[in-house]
């Protein structure tokens, strides 16, 4: 599976299947994206590979252990997501990815802050007020 941000600069690869993938309502993905949601992949430890312009990477550490927001810098593409703590728990943007990555977003988190103008689908899927357990997400 490749991915790359809006300019193409920073290109990228996952090498095996994504573990999960969720929709994010939380404020800061909000002022992220410029939407309502944020669509996240899990990657497996490892196999996720920035193949071009990683000099072009920028992060955001929120600083209050929020997960650190890597971007690029030429385009404002949003590219991953990282635990600060641990490099190994690495989420990529759906939205970056060039193919079908088969995976279905499986749990919506942060529901207690969704816009207005977005409201949470009112669909199967575990809905989280706040940050996702991913121990109690099916993931098939
Ligand atoms: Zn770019
Ligand atoms: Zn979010």
């Amino acid at each position: 599976m490749t991915g790359e941000c809006m300019c193409g600069i920073v290109t990228f690869e996952v090498n095996q299947p994504l573990i999960g993938a969720a929709l994010c309502y939380c404020k800061r993905c909000q002022r992220r994206t410029g939407t309502g949601v944020s669509a996240t992949g899990l990657t497996q430890p490892g196999s996720f590979v920035i193949t071009a312009g990683e000099k072009s990477v920028r992060v955001y550490e929120p600083g209050d252990g929020g997960f650190n927001k890597y971007f690029c810098g030429e385009c404002g593409g949003h590219l991953y997501t990282c635990h600060p703590d641990n490099p190994d728990i690495l989420a990529i943007r759906l939205g970056a990815l060039n193919e079908d990555p088969g995976i279905r977003p499986l749990a919506h988190q942060f529901t207690d802050y969704a816009a207005p103008w977005f409201p949470v689908p009112e669909d199967d899927l575990p809905k989280f007020p706040e940050r996702l357990d991913w121990s109690q997400v099916d993931l098939g």
